[in-house]
């Protein structure tokens, strides 16, 4: 079998690409080793408004769930902090989900239960996982969408080697609420917690550095203890999940014939830990960079819109969170809610 374009990962960054790639009449396949596209979700599902107005046709009834208004923080100096942060609470089971049926739709052929195992002779080689039967297909260029962990980072040069590890639950909330909540606290060392609000519902959740040795899981029972005595949420867990943030930003977006994009390509915000907007972002730029003939100006668009953000943040997160005392001077240094972040390096 012969394509033009293999994208590996249907998550946001994959879909995207391959959504662009076959409306611009690219023969696409696009490869995901889960049952359905979306689920489980792993994320807190905040993005920020300005996606949809690049992206109308992903933000519907069926994916958005509610508008946001600000972002507040409470630090543990006892300061408030508001910062306007207009965006949406996705579905994002239901947002992974129409952005894959729309690469479909637009002639892209989608393999779920496949693993992407690597490449030999030139080719792809892929897996069924259920049946374990192993195959192989021919591209003239590979996307890499497989998320923080990828295999196709790994196998065509740098990959991201430290990440946040996270945790998270689902449970109801006391009252209607049209803000992000961010917890900075010395038990959750390296990263926050935060209560992001969904209908009745809200994500309530860590993110830690795990080289500060704590246990993530118990430090979120220690996050749902505040947050309930807070007054914001219930304790009756209604899901849980979690899963690794990149925090090394970006890595080389172009190797060969090999195009990374989002989380694989390290597109993520190694501190807030934002990264479904440049996910999208990121694989809509492969896919035209392809459809366009000159894949490799993929590389300095990318670089152009997300490098010297991401860097930064990096750089931050190196020279200060490393370790966890006097969060007064750390956590304006290294957030974007302060104007400490924007003068200082
Ligand atoms: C707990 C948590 C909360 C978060 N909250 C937010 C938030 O509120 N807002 C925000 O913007 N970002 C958030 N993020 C980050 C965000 O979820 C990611 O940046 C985003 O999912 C990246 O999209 P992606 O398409 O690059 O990768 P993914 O969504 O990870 O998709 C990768 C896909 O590749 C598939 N795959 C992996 N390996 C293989 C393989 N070998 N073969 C075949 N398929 C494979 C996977 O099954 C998956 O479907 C959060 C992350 C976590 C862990």
């Amino acid at each position: 079998m012969k394509y033009d374009v293999v994208v590996i990962g249907a998550g946001p960054a994959g879909s995207t690409a391959a959504y662009t790639l076959a409306r611009g009449g690219a023969r696409v396949l696009l490869v995901d080793f889960k049952r359905e596209v979306g689920t489980p979700v792993q994320c807190a599902e905040f993005v920020p408004s300005q996606l949809a107005h690049r992206f109308p046709e992903f933000f519907t009834e069926e994916t958005v769930v509610q508008r946001v208004r600000d972002m507040v923080h409470l630090t543990p100096w006892g300061e408030v902090v508001k910062m306007p942060s207009e965006g949406f609470m996705l579905r994002r089971d239901s947002f992974d989900r129409l952005i894959a049926n729309l690469a479909v739709r637009e002639g892209a052929e989608l393999l779920l239960r496949t693993l992407f195992l690597g490449f030999e002779d030139g080719k792809l080689w892929l897996e069924k996982v259920d049946t374990r039967e192993r195959f192989s297909v021919n591209a003239d260029l590979v996307i890499g969408a497989d998320g923080p962990r990828s295999r196709v980072a790994r196998l065509t040069g740098d990959h991201t080697r430290s990440f946040l590890t996270t945790a998270q639950v689902t449970v109801p909330l006391r009252e209607k609420l049209e803000d992000l909540v961010i917890y900075f606290r010395d038990y959750i060392p390296g990263g926050y917690g935060w209560v992001f609000p969904k209908g009745g519902l809200a994500n309530v959740g860590v993110g830690v550095d795990p080289d500060f040795g704590v246990n993530v899981t118990k430090v979120l029972e220690r996050f749902i203890g505040e947050v309930i005595s807070d007054g914001w949420v219930l304790g009756n867990v209604v899901s849980r999940t979690g899963g690794w943030i990149p925090a090394e930003g970006v890595k080389d977006p172009v190797r060969d014939n090999v195009l990374m994009v989002g989380d694989a390509g390290g597109f993520c915000h190694p501190i807030t830990g934002g990264g479904i907007a440049s996910a999208v972002m990121t694989g809509s730029m492969a896919g035209e960079a392809v459809l366009e003939g000159s894949p490799g100006d993929y590389r300095d668009e990318a670089l152009d819109t997300f490098g010297e953000t991401l860097g930064r943040a990096v750089r931050k997160r190196i020279k200060y969170m490393k370790s966890w005392e006097n969060l007064e001077f750390i956590i304006p240094r290294t957030w974007i809610a302060f104007e400490e972040y924007w003068k200082e390096e």
